[in-house]
């Protein structure tokens, strides 16, 4: 913290000092803002100029909306600055949930695979795929096969205050012939979210359509940011297990989330 306020401060006219100490002392500033602020640095230092920036941008990151750095920084004279790419640069944060893990495998496929390995090899593959966009700090709430309650995942979330919640699954049921890709979210602000990453995971698939559903689920239901639990597919239809496994379609569908999150960033964030 300290060696980034430092920076700030070199970087940064002495114009904006006031509202830094403010931030510093933490008076009303989340720990959200604190991470805008520290993004909105790290944007400075990635130019190949120092940019006076205008009051009302900073006002706008300290307001704690994360489109805000979106908008054009301009001058104390209000020239403009390019920018686009680079400032779009606002870091997002993005929890990929595997489902299960440790002593809780999940569901069982056809041919043993456990649900537990497949969400959590799913989950590498998108955040190694997130990890490359610039805009996005993608977060593991577990990275091997350790036991997670569902309390702690919500915990990581809410604590966090990541943007996105997105948690992976794959499904089964007694009747082998079920199958197809289910998305669910529960409270309104994550509707957007699933109806874009289910039309993206149906497209990288080509399973059934089983739709976009609510569900109490408890990391949909008291997390607070959109959040999306996906059913990628079923582990026990014989085909599914067998396509949705292969690391060629792990690969498609984990590329189509990222696609996913990032259409839905553009279009809601
Ligand atoms: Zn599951």
């Amino acid at each position: 913290m300290k060696r980034y306020l430092f920076t700030v401060v070199i970087i940064i006219p002495a114009l904006l000092l006031p509202m830094l100490t403010y931030a510093k002392a933490g008076v009303g500033i989340n720990r959200h803002t604190i991470t805008q602020i520290d993004s909105y640095n790290h944007i400075v230092k990635g130019l190949s100029k120092k940019v006076p920036v205008h009051m009302d941008t900073i006002k706008s990151l300290l307001a704690g909306r994360v489109a805000s750095i979106h908008t054009m920084i301009t001058s104390s004279e209000d020239q403009a600055y390019e920018s686009d790419q680079q400032l779009k640069a606002d870091v997002l944060r993005i929890i990929i949930d595997a489902g299960h893990g440790g002593r809780d495998p999940g569901s069982a496929g056809v041919s043993e695979d456990e649900e537990k390995l497949y969400t959590l090899s799913l989950s590498h593959k998108i955040y190694r795929l997130l990890e490359s966009e610039s805009t996005i700090t993608p977060i593991l709430t577990r990275h091997d096969d350790t036991y997670l309650t569902t309390e702690d995942r919500v915990a990581v979330a809410n604590r966090d205050q990541v943007d996105i919640f997105i948690s992976l699954h794959a499904n089964s049921f007694t009747n082998k012939n079920t199958r197809g890709t289910e998305t669910y979210y529960h409270n309104s602000n994550s509707i957007k979210l699933a109806d874009i990453l289910h039309e993206h995971i149906l497209q990288a698939t080509g399973f059934p359509d089983r739709k976009v559903r609510k569900m109490d689920y408890k990391v949909l239901k008291e997390t607070t940011m959109p959040a999306a639990l996906l059913e990628i597919g079923y582990l026990s239809n014989k085909v599914e297990e067998s396509i949705m496994t292969s690391e060629e379609m792990q690969n498609k569908v984990a590329a189509s989330i990222v696609e996913g999150i990032k259409q839905y960033i553009m279009l809601e964030l």
